[in-house]
């Protein structure tokens, strides 16, 4: 693994295009279909809809279900239900946390959005102000700063992003829908051999989706397939089917656990936080935790395990591990609180990247895009992020596809779908993914137990680089530019700012032959400081 400059994050050159020609496109399709009505199938449908005369969202779920909000509360909480979710959606009942690259999107796409759900009590958070957070085992410090988000829990947002697609009038959601393949203009035996060209012509046109919707088998037809059915996607034996190659995967996995139940906020509740981040430190911490508020006065509290050390989802198990976390916060908060829900746990969290952009052909028509094409480990907080990010990215694709193409709105009405080469977003998308997986992963290989002779250099002169970072975290400035990076604000590149990285590089120097100095210990109290 190799660690990129700001040349492989080209996200504020889409913003610039973005600016430059509004969100009408020059080109246009009659239709596209999005497998899955997740968020990155939402944040696909929202572009498309710029692009296309008829978005339609495919959801195997029977309904959107209600929000996570447990209805039939008992006095006996071992028997409190799970929090509400969908079932295609299960990891909806955890912490989902918005980093401030996808508010960003947000803001510029969903304008009003971010109010809507103030208004429906996702509290308001000033991240460094009012984040009690340890990293790498140290604390960061407290101050004010333009770091502004908000706190929701992920069923609320994908339920307002739904209503603005909504609105928008060619966008329709159907329910019940199963994606089960692809239909193509071609079948596997014509393709055998084929070669590549460049633009694709010689490739199967993928022509719509075949779907199962009850007892029946309905074949949709559409001028774009957009895969964002999620880390099961079976979008590899779909190509297949059709004669192509299944592509390599890359997996990292620390063996991560989670933990979940849902809390009401005691009324006179009065704490220095509104939302708590207790991070593990490879390899001595292995335990770490998430207080995150949302509407409806209420907290989720996800607790976190490394390396196979899950936290466990009976109650005494839950609270013994939150007792034994480095710190005091999360005991004190749920001690204090009335559990709403049972006790959820969750496995399925490796770092898996399925590599289509390497693949040699790829057929006309289709794109995969969200965790179907690399889900990350969920600690980080990225998937929600990367998916808007994604669709920033095809909608950068379209308008370049048109506007070098020359195929006009009128055009497209009439001859029907022109052939968009769908492995050259693959490509885009693999360049864009390779920063937040290196984040993601950067740490996890060494949970993974690979052995330290497996990292490249530059990945072991990173974990060192970190390690002094985190040692001069309580300085404000070394804090907002690590707080930026990991909100995929700002490019990795800028850690290496002379005024940040000189002091760390002499620490290095210095220490050559001593681990990084002091760190936090179980109980202290997070520095206040000011900028
Ligand atoms: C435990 C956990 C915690 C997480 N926490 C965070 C966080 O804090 N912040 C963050 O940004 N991200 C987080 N994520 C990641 C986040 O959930 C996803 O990355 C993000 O929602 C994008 O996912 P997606 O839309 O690609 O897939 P999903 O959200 O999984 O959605 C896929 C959709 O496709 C549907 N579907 C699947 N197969 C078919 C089919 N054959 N036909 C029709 N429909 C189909 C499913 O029902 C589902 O609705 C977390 C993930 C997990 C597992």
């Amino acid at each position: 693994m190799r660690w990129h400059g700001p040349g492989s994050y080209p996200v504020e050159i889409i913003d610039r295009r973005h600016l430059l020609f509004g969100g009408r496109s020059v080109g246009l399709l009659r239709t596209a279909i999005v497998i899955g009505g997740g968020m990155a199938g939402l944040f696909a449908a929202n572009v498309l809809a710029d692009h296309c005369e008829q978005v339609t969202v495919l959801e195997r779920d029977e309904a959107w279900s209600p929000l996570s909000r447990p209805t039939d509360h008992t006095a006996n909480t071992n028997r409190l239900p799970q929090a509400a979710g969908r079932s295609g959606v299960p990891q909806s009942r955890h912490v989902h946390v918005l980093l401030l690259r996808g508010v960003q999107v947000l803001r510029k796409r969903f304008p009003g959005l971010e109010e809507a759900l103030l208004a429906r009590g996702a509290p308001p958070l000033n991240w460094l102000k009012e984040t009690a957070a340890l990293a790498g085992g140290s604390w960061l410090p407290r101050f004010d700063s333009n770091l502004l988000g908000f706190s929701v829990s992920r069923a609320l947002l994908e339920d307002q992003v739904r209503e603005r697609l909504r609105g928008r009038g060619n966008v329709q959601f159907r329910t019940g829908h199963r994606v089960v393949g692809l239909s193509s203009s071609r079948t596997r035996a014509s393709v055998n051999g084929r070669r590549e060209s460049k633009s694709g012509a010689n490739e199967v046109r993928v022509t719509g989706a075949v779907c199962t919707v009850e007892d029946e088998t309905v074949t949709l037809q559409a001028d774009l397939v957009v895969d964002a059915s999620g880390r099961s996607s079976r979008l590899p034996s779909w190509l297949e089917e059709l004669g192509y190659a299944v592509p390599q995967e890359s997996t990292v996995n620390g063996d991560v656990g989670y933990a979940t139940r849902w809390y009401r906020i005691p009324e006179n509740w009065q704490a220095d936080w509104k939302m708590v981040l207790l991070a593990t430190r490879f390899p001595d911490i292995k335990g770490g935790a998430v207080v995150q508020p949302v509407e409806g006065d209420r907290w989720v509290v996800t607790l976190v395990g490394y390396a196979g050390d899950h936290p466990p989802t009976d109650e005494a198990g839950f609270e013994d591990f939150a007792r034994r976390l480095i710190g005091p916060q999360v005991w004190e908060a749920i001690s204090a609180a009335e559990p709403i829900t049972g006790i959820g746990g969750y496995r399925r969290t490796e770092n898996r990247w399925r590599h289509y952009e390497k693949l040699k052909r790829w057929p006309q028509g289709v794109i995969a895009l969200g965790d179907s094409v690399c889900a990350f480990n969920p600690v980080y907080a990225q998937g929600m992020t990367v998916s808007a990010l994604s669709a920033e990215l095809l909608d950068d694709y379209l308008r370049n596809y048109f506007r070098r193409s020359g195929n006009s709105r009128k055009e497209g009405l009439q001859n029907g779908p022109p052939a968009l080469p769908g492995l050259a977003f693959q490509k885009k998308l693999a360049k864009m993914l390779q920063t937040p997986w290196q984040l993601a992963t950067s740490d996890d290989f060494r949970w993974a137990g690979r052995k330290a002779g497996d990292a490249s250099i530059a990945d072991r002169f990173m974990h060192r680089y970190i390690e002094h970072m985190l040692d001069r975290i309580h300085r404000p400035e070394v804090c907002l530019t690590f707080f930026n990076v990991a909100h995929l604000v700002s490019p990795p590149a800028s850690l290496f700012r002379p005024r940040i990285a000189l002091p760390i590089l002499r620490d290095m120097v210095k220490n050559r032959f001593l681990q990084p100095g002091a760190k936090a210990t179980k109980g202290q109290e997070p520095e206040a400081t000011s900028l």
